[in-house]
């Protein structure tokens, strides 16, 4: 038994001696290949979590482009500046005199005349029969009727889409419809003619209706502060 294994294991450590460089070569090579995939394994990782990273911060520059694209919308729909313009609409007065009637739309207030309490959403400008009314604002004769309460009225309708109205006029008015008006010109004189509030005497009944059609008051827009 040893004469055999002898020589086996002589001729295993001359395999060994023989080969020993192979072999350390081998667990080298084998070693260096680990560390290589080892070390690409991380770098791979490192890598993704950029990508992540990245992948983050995308929809977050994505998010705040259309959040500056909406912001410049609104901006580039302001120069319309509907709001702004109706705010810069002033009124030069329609004639100088006493001021006989407030707008009154949440209160209401006696009516002599019709004896009955109603809201006034209008503006009157008490002034002798024959007294030039002059438009507030450059516009467009939209309308002119007569009526036994309201007497002659014209409507004058303005680039805004603004409206005023001056009742209580005589017949003989000075513009015809669809003519253009300027601010200041005339447009008729004060008469007797309307009875609603001929208990205030002669004077001139100033409507001004917005866009919308609703009755606002007129003092809101005058550029004298003399109501
Ligand atoms: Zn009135």
């Amino acid at each position: 038994m040893e004469k055999t294994n002898k020589p086996k294991n002589a001729k295993f450590a001359a395999f060994l001696k023989k080969n020993l460089y192979l072999i350390l070569m081998i667990v080298c090579v084998i070693a260096i290949a680990t560390m290589v995939a080892v070390t690409y394994a991380i770098r791979q990782k490192n890598a993704g979590d950029a990508v992540d990273v990245a992948a983050k911060e995308q929809p977050t520059i994505q998010d705040t482009t259309p959040t500056i694209d909406a912001n410049a919308e609104p901006t580039t729909t302001n120069p319309v500046t509907e709001p702004t313009v109706s705010d810069e609409v002033l009124f030069s007065l329609p004639l100088e005199g006493e001021t006989v009637g407030v707008f009154a739309n949440d209160t209401l207030v006696y009516n002599a005349t019709l004896n009955q309490w109603a809201t006034h959403e209008a503006y009157d400008v008490a002034a002798e029969t024959g007294t030039e009314v002059k438009c507030v604002y450059d516009g467009k004769v939209e309308s002119i009727t007569t009526s036994v309460l309201r007497g002659t009225e014209v409507v004058v309708l303005h680039k805004n889409g603004m409206k005023t109205i001056y009742s209580l006029l005589g017949s003989d008015v000075n513009v015809s419809v669809g003519a253009d008006v300027k601010k200041g010109d005339v447009i008729g004189k004060i008469a007797e003619t309307g009875t609603f509030e001929k208990h205030k005497g002669p004077h001139l009944h100033l409507e001004v209706w917005n866009e919308a059609g609703e009755k606002v008051d007129p003092t809101l827009f005058f550029e004298s502060t003399d109501k």
